[in-house]
């Protein structure tokens, strides 16, 4: 007799803080040496699906969470190889625009493609690369069954936006903000890994305030409400076949 194969969900954070209320609701649990040092794994079952959970890890130098694409890229790549997950979910918060109607707590998925809005090499063939627009895995039913927002997201190494920044983001019709999603989804290409983006909005990129003290302000009810959706998003994830 073969036992059916277990869908396997790796989920992938940033912060420690980002992921300990989806540990918590979920029940997962720490595999330690599970992963790559200083990246951390937490395990469970959650309605019949594997869930991995990989936290890139505190910074051993400056003793802060590793944000960012590089830490994300790395995280990526050591996971899928590790684990080689039928779904990648990279949860986290992120920015967005009150002009586009966002407000602080509403939760996004990722839509259509992920792209870089700091890479800019405008040389033939190369502004096209570093721009990236990764495809990301499409879920209409998921944002419909969990009401969740939705848009295109785009990654940079900084919290703050130039007006380089700015430009890029505009121009390609981005809507949320972040500093790991784009990595993610460029693994996931290049390892032929389906992948979305659940991202809780802890800041508004264009209000008055300054992005630091919205983040810092909103962030614990941020990841809370994440944590929250993440476990709808499973739930569902696992009542219907969303990799058909
Ligand atoms: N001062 C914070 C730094 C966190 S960096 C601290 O140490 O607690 C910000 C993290 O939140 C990144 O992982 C990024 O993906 C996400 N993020 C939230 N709002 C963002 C925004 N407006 N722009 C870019 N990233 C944002």
């Amino acid at each position: 007799m073969t036992l059916p194969t277990m869908k396997s969900i790796l989920i992938l954070t940033a912060m420690k803080a980002e992921a300990q209320p989806i540990i918590d609701k979920l029940a997962l649990e720490k595999v330690p040496g599970g992963i790559s040092h200083p990246m951390e794994l937490y395990q469970g079952i959650v309605d019949g699906l594997d869930c991995k959970l990989v936290i890139n890890g505190t910074c051993e130098r400056y003793g802060v969470d590793r944000v960012g694409t590089q830490p994300a890229t790395i995280a990526a790549w050591e996971a899928i190889r590790q684990f080689q997950p039928s779904l990648i979910i990279n949860a986290g918060t992120a920015g967005a625009f009150k002009k586009q109607g966002a407000k602080i707590n509403d939760i996004y998925l990722s839509e259509d493609k992920i792209i870089y809005h700091d890479r800019r090499i405008p040389l033939p063939g190369f502004e096209r690369y570093g721009v990236g627009h990764y495809p990301c895995h499409s879920m209409d039913e998921l944002k419909k069954a969990c009401q969740l927002k939705s848009g295109i997201i785009t990654s940079g190494n900084s919290l703050d936006m130039s007006p380089e920044d700015e430009k890029i983001i505009h121009q390609e019709g981005a809507q949320i903000k972040d500093m790991e999603a784009a990595a993610i989804a460029e693994v996931a290409w290049m390892t032929q890994t389906p992948v979305i983006a659940i991202k809780s909005i802890t800041d508004l990129i264009d209000s008055q305030a300054s992005t630091a003290e919205e983040f810092l302000e909103n962030f614990n009810s941020s990841v809370t409400a994440l944590a929250e959706k993440m476990n709808e998003v499973l739930h569902y994830i696992a009542s219907v076949d969303v990799l058909a």
